[in-house]
């Protein structure tokens, strides 16, 4: 696997009908501000350094960001928190991401996620996460510099989990728990949890840019070890 049979394989993918089909609905509909545009409507593949020792996992692509401009958490909230933090910690080569062909550059950081398919109301069925968890392994074998994850929210916190799990990581016991700025050991890998910058969680004040820089001091402190 190479990564670009790996990004082949992604955007062709058709396994969940209901994602597929929510995806191209979206992309047809479109919102009305971006009428003018022409919507990815794909899966979206992961973003960023091949050769990073950070991987970043989130949960799906948002319906009128990722799945709009067809790179991961690019064109919506979520994604000016996560690539303004990148920025600032000297990860990504510009503060806000709004489209694919932005110029972006990540520096030891790879992004991708739990679901490759934006899903009804934020939210893939157990079954869609289990066949998209698919792309994490062959991005694990991909990522072979990588000794950081950062979950974004609980499903991309397990989704690490998992990972690691079938990749014959030895996962202790009592199993780790998502807790916003837990941070495990596992092996020779170490896992940090972080609320999802998604709207619901910024808007409301349970994630608020001071928890969140805090999360991204942390992972340059641990990559600088
Ligand atoms: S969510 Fe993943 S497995 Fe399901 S259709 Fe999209 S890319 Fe394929």
């Amino acid at each position: 696997m190479t990564w670009k049979s790996l990004t082949q394989k992604i955007t062709k993918c058709e396994r969940c009908p209901r994602l597929r089909q929510y995806c191209r609905a979206i992309a047809e509909k479109k919102r009305r501000q971006y009428l003018r545009e022409s919507y990815w409507g794909r899966p979206v593949p992961g973003f960023g350094d091949p050769r990073a020792p950070i991987w970043i996992i989130g949960l799906a692509p948002g319906a009128h960001g990722a799945n709009r401009t067809g790179r991961m958490f690019t064109g919506d909230s979520s994604g000016d928190w996560l690539y303004g933090a990148l920025y600032q910690f000297g990860f990504a080569s510009q503060p806000s991401s709004t489209d694919r062909n932005d110029g972006m550059k990540l520096h030891g950081v790879y992004i991708s996620a739990a679901a490759r398919c934006a899903p009804p109301d934020n939210k893939p069925s157990l079954l869609e996460l289990r066949n998209c968890s698919q792309f994490l392994d062959q991005e694990f074998l991909l990522l072979d510099r990588t000794r950081i994850f950062l979950g974004l929210g609980k499903i991309g916190f397990e989704s690490i989990l998992h990972v690691l799990k079938r990749q014959g990581v030895a996962i202790p016991t009592p199993t780790p728990k998502f807790s916003h700025g837990a941070t495990y050991y596992i092996g020779d890998y170490t896992l940090l949890a972080s609320y999802h910058p998604s709207r619901q969680n910024t808007q409301t004040g349970r994630l608020t840019q001071p928890m969140w820089l805090e999360i991204f001091k942390n992972l340059k402190t641990l990559n600088e070890a």
